[in-house]
């Protein structure tokens, strides 16, 4: 089915058996974990914030399907040396693309590489699996070092 195939592209594939960004970052001072319910996708993301609020570096870990890790790995990649405002905003773009609530024709130059969730707007279950990287980024970015756990439902 081709929409189907417009959900899971190749870029989508490749992210997931090869995310980037995976693994410990043992000198995190950010960090959150996330969870799905629905479909049992769970990160860790670490970050390491610089003292003017700059994501220095950031990796996630754990496990779920092909679209949290994709997600996760496009997640990553984007918001690695923006400041805490910009990834809030990128954020909320992001979850207006995957929500489908951007217009016809809209500029998605800012969005990048994330642009390839787009065909998630029709599977409203993969919704939660897609955005589950970009809540576990922003509890990680309010927490303290304590760490945070955040659901989705
Ligand atoms: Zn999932």
């Amino acid at each position: 089915m081709s929409d189907f195939d417009d959900l899971y592209s190749e870029q989508i594939i490749e992210h997931s058996k090869k995310p980037r960004n995976f693994g410990e970052l043992p000198n995190a001072n950010h960090h959150a974990n996330g969870f799905n319910p629905l479909c049992g996708d769970k990160l860790v993301v670490g970050l390491v914030m610089d003292g003017a609020g700059v994501i220095q570096d950031v990796k996630f870990q754990g496990q779920g399907c092909a679209i949290s890790k994709a997600s996760a790995s496009l997640m990553t990649g984007a918001v690695k040396g923006k400041t805490a405002a910009e990834a809030e905003h990128l954020f909320e773009r992001f979850h207006d693309l995957v929500m489908g609530k951007l217009p016809e024709g809209e500029d998605l130059t800012d969005l990048g590489k994330l642009a390839v969730l787009a065909g998630v707007r029709e599977y409203p279950a993969r919704v939660k699996c897609a955005s589950l990287a970009w809540h576990t980024l922003k509890a990680a970015l309010e927490s303290s070092t304590d760490g945070a756990v955040i659901s989705t439902e």
